[in-house]
């Protein structure tokens, strides 16, 4: 079975895209680790395998992915951004207790939008916040 990674692969050759060792390296860590990771978290974790890493190549190639539409920034909070390999559509809960984000299936492209009749939608996002069972579950007990 082909990984994701693999498909991800092919999907660049077919747009014409060469990425570089290192570029190639930040799209595995993202089909690897599919917890929402900030550029710093991206860039520290894989420094520690690639010393020559530059906080400017991890930004560029997430660039590059974004703009071919295989990585989507999640910008639940203004201050942060963390990105996502997942491209089918899905919503994101953050936890506002643990930080954490979750994803949620949701069919974008069946809810109606009469008052955008006449936009051209480029972009779909759905955020929640609030606090996850696992939180919940805490907060509970220590009531
Ligand atoms: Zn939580
Ligand atoms: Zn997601």
């Amino acid at each position: 079975m082909q990984t994701l990674f693999e498909d991800l692969k092919q999907e660049l050759k077919i747009k014409n895209i060469n990425l570089s060792y290192q570029r190639l390296k930040v799209l595995e860590y993202l089909t690897q680790n599919q917890c929402h990771p900030t550029v710093d978290q991206i860039y520290t974790d894989l420094q520690k395998d690639i010393s020559t890493l530059s906080k400017t190549t991890v930004y560029n190639t997430l660039k590059i992915l974004t703009e071919v539409g295989l990585v989507s920034i999640i910008a639940i909070e203004d201050n942060e951004s963390r990105y996502d390999i997942m491209t089918e559509n899905h919503g994101h809960f953050k936890c506002e207790s643990c930080g954490k984000i979750f994803d949620f299936n949701i069919d974008l492209d069946s809810l109606k939008f009469r008052d955008l009749n006449d936009f051209k939608i480029n972009d779909k996002n759905v955020y929640f916040k609030g606090i996850c069972p696992k939180c919940l579950s805490n907060i509970n007990e220590k009531e």
